[in-house]
């Protein structure tokens, strides 16, 4: 059995007793390598002069680097990323079904190919420059990767995509899971698309969607499944929730570690691209054919700019948030504002929630 543990870091922030966590993990298993989804947003994120804020951010990050991991890449839609990268921003769709003013709940599925190669080549040259190791390896912010961010990860030369996640482990409703990935089960196992990208389902998912026994759960599932053939575990966590989800995993590792001395069951940690190059992978290969929802085709094909209608409510939900309620206004927006645009079609389904909005 091949477990392969991954960090999801998600560009907000850092916070001591996550880094203490995570460095803790780092000294109790030295054993795992590490497959490390890495995100250019820390350092968009900084003023663009900002030399002391970016290399206190990649010291930071070194903290709980050790040899023998992976660097990868994580991307979410956050706003200054975008901007940074040269492509518009946008606040509607979001997983959330809610506006979001900051971008990070946008799937990326919901972008053009050439907009998505744009993302991830910023990103990876960002993180080089940062002296970083070039990613190969890829995970989707909220695993919504669709057809065109896999082509466009292959054509950026990317060997791994990691996105693929059963969506009954997350929320109901988690924006475009189910349908980007209908066949993804617990026992799902890596597979190779056209075009050479090795998919390396996250099986497993991450801490902060399962609790311990689920996990454990899961390395039961796959082994069984697996009798005497190679089978892989995803198994993971977020940088940003080390310090209130972490726990799961080491308790789940510790009993897995366990379980597989008993059973008889040889263990072995890789990283993604292990995985991705190993000799007994088979070599068929699948047709690219993640069908995007309505949703994401609509909005890939459509420009994105943001109706003004869309601007408002957005404000509208802020002043919300913020207890300044003129959110009054958010149906007269809709309804001035209503076409068939993704943006539109998230909106209503937003302002349906809200019950703000027509039926
Ligand atoms: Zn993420």
């Amino acid at each position: 059995m091949r477990v392969v543990v991954s960090v999801d870091w998600e560009g907000s922030g850092f916070e001591a007793d996550d880094l203490a966590a995570f460095c803790e993990f780092r000294d109790d298993f030295p054993n795992i390598p590490l497959t490390h989804f890495l995100n250019a947003a820390y350092f968009t994120r900084l003023g663009p002069n900002d030399v002391m804020g970016a290399v206190s951010a990649s010291d930071k990050i070194r903290t709980v680097l050790r040899d023998g991991d992976e660097i990868g890449l994580h991307v979410h839609a956050d706003n200054h990323l975008l901007h940074a990268a040269g492509v518009a921003p946008k606040k509607f769709p979001s997983w959330d079904n809610l506006p979001d003013l900051t971008g990070h709940s946008v799937p990326l599925s919901t972008f053009s190919e050439a907009e998505v190669r744009q993302i991830v080549h910023f990103s990876c040259r960002t993180l080089m420059q940062q002296g970083f190791d070039r990613p190969r390896a890829f995970r989707a912010g909220g695993w919504h990767a669709g057809s065109n961010v896999l082509n466009a990860l292959a054509a950026e030369g990317f060997i791994v995509d990691s996105s693929e996640v059963p969506h009954d482990w997350l929320p109901k409703g988690f924006g475009d899971v189910e349908r980007l990935w209908p066949n993804a089960t617990r026992l799902s196992q890596p597979y190779r698309f056209e075009g050479g990208i090795v998919e390396v389902p996250d099986n497993g998912c991450l801490a902060d969607y399962v609790t311990s026994d689920q996990m454990v759960d899961t390395f039961n599932a796959v082994a069984r499944s697996a009798r005497q053939k190679p089978a892989v575990l995803s198994l993971g966590f977020h940088q940003e929730t080390a310090a209130k989800f972490l726990p799961r995993l080491r308790s789940a590792l510790g009993q897995i570690e366990r379980r597989a001395a008993m059973q008889g069951i040889p263990l072995r940690y890789e990283r993604a691209q292990d995985i991705a190059t190993a000799p007994w992978l088979p070599k068929t290969e699948r047709p690219i054919q993640i069908a995007p929802s309505d949703v994401a085709a609509a909005a890939a094909s459509a420009h994105v700019e943001a109706s003004r209608a869309a601007e408002k409510l957005a404000r509208a939900a802020w002043l919300c948030k913020a207890g300044t309620s003129t959110v009054a206004d958010a149906p007269t927006a809709a309804a001035k504002g209503a076409s068939s645009s993704p943006e539109q079609t998230a909106k209503a389904a937003w302002l349906r929630k809200v019950s703000l909005g027509p039926a």
